[in-house]
């Protein structure tokens, strides 16, 4: 303490920085500007507001029900519309907000502590749009986003097929060209918002040499939900977030015009590829809201419930829990805001990306699990929504790319890294 006041008096001497210095730290007030704020500006105060009222009105009363029915929940997607807390990232000049992901994941988060399911089926619709926004022309964005702007509807993100998942370089459909058009064979599986989206984001295999590389092989395809030959499935009756819509969805000899191609033939995979970036911090501020969420129940809990004359929380065991959940939720939470912060600066934020998201599901599957533990008998029934919390953790550790995935990009990053060095 001493050495530290006798530095800040002589720093605060040279540089005018330190406002004030008493025997006690807590007046302690600093000028000194270092290039980090962990402040929100005043926009983004006000949205995170917003979206933490809507989700205390809105969506957590009527949470459970949608876990109970799996009924899709339309009516909070027109309120969430209707308050703009959807589709932050359109540009302005396609009628949108013209915010970054760094907002985006504000609500995110917020929305995932009401309800991961109902996060998923409002927010992951940014998924279909993310390639569009970066990489569609002007007629692209102004039909399909502008659509989005005006009207409560939802688009997905269709890649993943029965065989292949990790492995992108595997998708079988095929789009051969034919005239001015594509004509789309295949099936999409485990897509979310499949039966209810208005249009989706398509990967299909172009080129005719099926040896062709990944950067050479697939197109990146707007199609329209209603064209004739498109068939979702039923929705698939999931572990968890079962607000949310997921299905397999067929394309048989779905017709596509040329102008809806992005970008150009043969660009397709690193179009896809590149959306992670954006999406990747959004799902791992859904994990971190999660988190809290489990977080907030089991202190509020271990308050409440007394064992051998004392709340639980007195328990050591119990309390070392609690501080565990938070060191976790806090650190989370600087991930998703770091790898977030880096793609709005325009950087390429592939790394900081897999670190929030690989490290965000994990903690939410712990937290979950641990929130779980805290209550005892009751958290393992449908009374509390722990068990809830638990259930829609797991996912998280599979969408957007596998646990394993993110550890195969960061490893790869890093030794690539020592290897220029
Ligand atoms: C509810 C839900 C919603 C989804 N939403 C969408 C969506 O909207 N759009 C979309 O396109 N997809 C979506 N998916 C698909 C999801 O992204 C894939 O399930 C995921 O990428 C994993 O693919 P897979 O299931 O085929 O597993 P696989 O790729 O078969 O992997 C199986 C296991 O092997 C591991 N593994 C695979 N390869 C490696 C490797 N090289 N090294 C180490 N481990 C490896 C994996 O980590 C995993 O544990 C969704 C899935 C679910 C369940």
């Amino acid at each position: 303490m001493a050495l530290f006041r006798k530095f800040a008096n002589i720093y605060g001497k040279a540089t005018g920085t330190f406002s004030g210095f008493s025997s006690e730290l807590s007046s302690y007030t600093c000028k000194y500007y270092s290039g980090y704020s962990f402040d929100l500006n005043d926009a983004e105060k006000k949205l995170k507001e917003n979206a933490r009222k809507f989700v205390r009105e809105e969506i957590i009363p009527v949470a459970s029900h949608h876990d109970f029915t799996g009924e899709f929940p339309w009516d909070i997607v027109k309120k969430t519309h209707k308050n703009g807390l959807m589709n932050l990232h359109i540009p302005n000049e396609f009628g949108g907000l013209g915010m970054g992901v760094f907002d985006e994941c504000l609500v995110a988060e917020e929305f995932a502590y009401g309800c991961s399911g109902i996060m998923a089926a409002t927010q992951s619709s940014n998924f279909g749009q993310i390639p569009v926004i970066i990489n569609g022309n002007d007629t692209q964005k102004k039909k399909y986003l502008g659509r989005l702007v005006e009207e409560p509807i939802l688009t997905a993100f269709c890649v993943t097929e029965p065989g292949a998942g990790s492995d992108v370089n595997g998708v079988k459909t095929r789009a051969e060209k034919k005239g001015d058009e594509y004509i789309i064979n295949g099936q999409k599986m485990w897509i979310t918002n499949g039966g209810v989206a208005n249009w989706y984001f398509l990967l299909a295999r172009t080129h005719p040499d099926p040896k062709a590389p990944a950067s050479k092989a697939f197109t990146a395809f707007i199609v329209e939900r209603d064209t004739p030959g498109i068939t979702p499935g039923r929705k698939e009756i999931n572990m968890g977030q079962k607000a949310s819509d997921t299905r397999g969805i067929t394309f048989e000899d779905v017709r596509v015009p040329k102008e809806n191609v992005l970008i150009g033939e043969g660009a397709g995979f690193k179009i896809a590829i590149e959306a992670l970036d954006s999406s990747r911090p959004v799902v791992a501020a859904g994990a971190v809201g999660l988190a809290q969420r489990a977080l907030d129940e089991a202190t509020k809990y271990s308050l409440e419930r007394n064992t051998f004359g004392l709340p639980i929380a007195a328990h050591q065991a119990v309390a070392f829990i609690l501080a565990d959940m938070a060191i976790a939720v806090q650190t989370a939470r600087l991930a998703w805001q770091r790898s977030a912060w880096e793609v709005d600066q325009g950087r390429r934020n592939t790394l900081q990306a897999s670190i929030a998201k690989a490290y965000a599901a994990d903690i939410a599957n712990k937290c979950a699990t641990d929130a779980v533990q805290i209550f005892g008998a009751i958290g393992y029934s449908t009374k509390y929504p722990v068990e809830k919390l638990m259930r829609d953790a797991k996912i998280y550790q599979i969408y957007e790319g596998t646990a394993q995935i993110q550890r195969l990009i960061i490893s790869r990053a890093i030794l690539d890294l020592a290897k220029q060095k």
